[in-house]
């Protein structure tokens, strides 16, 4: 993390923080931040280093912009790169990673380690993410500093991981969901994210296989948000930045058909987290018939859910447009569909991805119709 290296300057300089970061950094020094100070290109002059090459090895950057768009990421990177003093916020883009993280935090072993081959050590980038809890070299739990919120864009003066004691953070979830956690964090910091894939409409489809179906076959996102909450507990999902708010629940917008608005990279890996750990079949909704679905019900399933990618495949490849309706009909599938949706979680999967395409006929006109009249509405309002 690129706050260590001025640490270190304090300890090899011998000179007082302001001071150092005065002659470092001049006027501009409002911003010293552990996680993306300002003025990142002359830090990069000063060691040697190719500025992109220290923006995306050495900040959280990647974490922080890994569920934007291309352009988005490239006018932020341009941004921080300018050379332009003080007109830059990166408020926004440190607060992704610092409101969900108590203090900087660290490995004892990777420390030693560090030691060994460096002869001192630093503070790890991945260490110091929300929902962070193991050192996913050493599975080991990692400790807290006393760099907190209060400390972390003056504190260093406050030393290296190798001057800390370390404090073990009280309640987490169990080690298994922190493993997987660990996992997403590390892929977003090394970028592993695919940019052109639909997230939103993967996590509807996810949400779908997972049985949270109502009985129109669209996503029970209520309930999955409070089936989301109790799973992590109010004081965690606090505690990471991420707290569910029952009037208005994220995790509902965030599978929610045309939203729009920016989460930030803690709730999506939450998000993913419970996916992983939920175990599928029929939720505690009404409309469902109690006990497990007869293995039939899942092989009929599958059939189906194969025969109308295959007809959407097809539809596509014509270039027309269609509904889900004759999609199934020509399945053969309408009326077994249109009886019992909840006993069709894959088939009810597919079609709600087929319907954010260019394939579906009642979809994207109805949208794009709706979306003009809620604007209107909306600007007459004001
Ligand atoms: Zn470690």
């Amino acid at each position: 993390l690129i706050g260590s290296v001025l640490s270190r300057s304090v300890i090899y300089t011998g000179l007082p923080p302001t001071r150092l970061l005065e002659i470092i950094a001049g006027r501009d020094r409002s911003n010293y931040s552990f996680f993306l100070p300002s003025g990142m290109s002359r830090l990069a002059v000063l060691m040697g280093l190719d500025a992109k090459e220290l923006l995306w090895k050495h900040t959280p950057f990647p974490y922080m912009t890994a569920f934007m768009s291309i352009a988005e990421v490239e006018r932020q990177e341009a941004k921080l790169l300018s050379n332009a003093e003080g007109v830059v916020s990166m408020s926004a883009l440190i607060q992704s990673v610092s409101q969900g993280l108590p203090a900087l935090r660290f490995c004892t072993r990777c420390v030693d380690d560090n030691r060994l081959k460096f002869g001192e050590s630093y503070w790890h980038r991945e260490h110091s993410l929300p929902a962070m809890h193991i050192c996913s070299r050493h599975g080991i739990p990692l400790r807290l500093s006393t760099l907190d919120r209060r400390r972390w864009s003056r504190g260093y003066g406050e030393g290296l991981p190798q001057h800390q004691q370390g404090a073990t953070e009280l309640e987490n979830p169990s080690g298994e969901i922190q493993e997987t956690m660990a996992t997403f964090n590390i892929e977003l910091l090394q970028s592993k994210l695919d940019k052109t894939a639909n997230l939103l409409a993967n996590y509807r489809t996810q949400a779908l296989a997972l049985g949270y179906t109502t009985a129109g076959g669209e996503v029970a996102s209520a309930q999955m948000a409070a089936d989301f909450s109790s799973f992590f507990g109010g004081d965690y999902l606090a505690a990471v930045g991420c707290t569910v708010k029952p009037a208005r629940p994220w995790p509902a917008l965030l599978v929610r058909e045309g939203t729009n608005v920016p989460f930030i990279p803690a709730k999506h890996v939450l998000l993913q987290t419970f996916f992983r750990h939920c175990a599928p079949g029929p939720k505690k909704l009404a409309y469902f018939p109690p006990g497990k679905r007869p293995r039939s019900v899942d092989t009929l399933d599958d059939l189906l859910a194969n025969k109308v990618s295959m007809a959407i495949t097809r539809a596509n490849r014509r270039n027309v447009r269609t509904t889900m309706t004759k999609l199934l009909q020509s399945a053969g599938g309408w009326s077994a569909f249109r009886h019992d949706r909840a006993d069709f979680p894959k088939t009810g999967a597919v079609l709600a991805d087929f319907r954010c395409t260019e394939a579906s006929e009642r979809k994207t006109g109805g949208r794009a119709v709706h979306r003009k009249r809620m604007l209107k509405r909306a600007q007459l309002q004001r």
